[in-house]
């Protein structure tokens, strides 16, 4: 499915212009418009997926199968001594672009990039009890 109102249904297509990097039939490959650092590429799916919740796990694997190759051209082209790898859901989420995308996001020391949050505190019985229902409903 195709969303006419998308920016990156119409990039997957390409009646919007980007700097791509690689596309299949299933995603596309491009440079962040307005990157956190130098080379954050973005892998947007071909097909129109709100988000995460909406995507099948047969195109994640390809998804994140490929983050694993460009992450290495990335950090090889670029330099960084590091990279996020990130991806959000929802507004709540810093979703801005409602249309399925993985950032990849090369880091530096002192780059000033943040991504930090501050740790809640657990007790181990509540953690155990969570995922077993977590995992009840896979
Ligand atoms: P998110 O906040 O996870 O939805 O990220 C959306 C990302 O899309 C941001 O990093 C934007 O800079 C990026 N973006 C928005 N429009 C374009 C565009 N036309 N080409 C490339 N990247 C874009
Ligand atoms: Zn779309």
């Amino acid at each position: 499915m195709i969303k006419d109102d998308c920016i990156f249904c119409k990039i997957a297509k390409g009646d919007i212009p980007s700097a791509t990097i690689y596309e299949t039939g299933d995603f596309k490959c491009i440079l962040d418009v307005a990157p956190a650092n130098k080379g954050h590429a973005l892998i947007i799916t071909k097909e129109h997926y709100d988000n995460i919740f909406q995507l099948d796990a047969e195109t994640a694997a390809k998804i994140f199968s490929f983050a694993t190759v460009a992450a290495k051209a990335i950090k090889e082209e670029t330099g960084c001594e590091g990279m996020n790898v990130l991806q959000n859901n929802g507004a709540v989420a810093g979703q801005t672009v409602n249309h399925f995308h993985l950032h990849l996001v090369p880091r530096n020391t002192g780059d000033g990039v943040n991504m930090s949050w501050a740790p809640k505190e657990t007790v181990a019985e509540e953690q155990q009890t969570l995922a077993k229902a977590i995992k009840s409903r896979i």
